[in-house]
């Protein structure tokens, strides 16, 4: 089965987005945990959420994939944004729990001119300072293109974050595409190589979801800007290959590509034409 779903708006909460889910094809899909400029999140209805469990139980969805607000940065330099960074993932996933065993992902963040060093020392401390025992949802370091001082640009960088965590068992990655592609690895070419890489650095066993998006720029620019399926430098074909590699096959793909709701509805369309059971 190919679990594939885009980004939905949280806006009208969690049934309306299961209901999108379902007409445009999708069978997870992701949401921002709360608004990209910070701020606070909604309550939680817990009404809203049973119904989002019926339809995702009755359409056989897969693990959905939370995504943490992008203007967290656990390595910032100010204090200030490091505890907001903190406190807003800490309350993110107690929220996560009403929506139980799925995904929570997060960029690792800009380390600002402190040194790579000093960038993995203050991510491993966020996560030990938020992971608790008793949840159920598995947080996920993004891999991350590496413009300017960005953290996860490469999978050392990611290994010597989750080998510093406790709870390594709460941690995962989650694989995008178009940031890897940028990052220098060519998954186009040689998508073999790259995953053996990731397996002999990381381990294929934290592998729990990809992010499925071309890249407006050549292999290793550093640049992150996305493009649709099959109009950037890494090509339909590679992302077909992608999604049918034994290794990931199984994974839940989210969509981050400049598309409207119909865009997205043909592209799930396109590639569950191009996947093989
Ligand atoms: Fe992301
Ligand atoms: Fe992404
Ligand atoms: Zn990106």
């Amino acid at each position: 089965m190919l679990y594939i779903g885009c980004h939905l708006s949280y806006s009208k909460g969690y049934e309306a987005m299961g209901k999108q889910a379902v007409e445009i094809g999708a069978n997870t899909f992701a949401f921002f945990t709360r608004n990209p400029r910070g701020g606070s999140a909604k309550a939680i209805d817990s009404a809203d959420v049973s119904r989002l469990e019926s339809i995702l139980a009755e359409n056989r969805f897969g693990k959905l994939v939370a995504h943490a607000a992008y203007t967290m940065n656990p390595c910032a330099a100010d204090h200030n944004i490091i505890s907001f960074a903190r406190r807003s993932m800490a309350d993110d996933l107690v929220r996560m729990e009403s929506v139980p065993h799925n995904y929570y992902n997060f960029h690792p963040g800009y380390h600002m001119k402190q040194g790579v060093e000093t960038g993995i020392k203050l991510i491993s401390e966020q996560l030990n300072g938020v992971l608790k025992p008793e949840q159920t949802t598995t947080v996920l370091l993004e891999t991350m293109a590496g413009k300017g001082s960005e953290m996860g640009r490469s999978f050392e960088e990611l290994r010597d974050i989750i080998e510093r965590v406790e709870l390594k068992d709460k941690l995962g990655v989650c694989f995008d595409t178009c940031h890897v592609w940028d990052g220098g690895y060519n998954i186009a070419d040689n998508l073999d190589g790259v995953l053996e890489d990731f397996d002999r650095i990381i381990g294929l066993e934290r592998l729990k979801a990809v992010h499925l998006n071309d890249s407006l720029n050549p292999l290793g620019a550093h640049k992150d800007r996305h493009a649709k399926i099959g109009e950037g430098y890494i090509g339909a074909d590679a992302l077909i290959r992608v999604i049918n590699h034994p290794a990931l096959k199984h994974l839940p793909f989210i969509l981050e590509t400049p598309n409207d709701m119909q865009g997205y509805k043909n592209e799930i369309a396109f590639l569950r034409r191009n996947y093989s059971e």
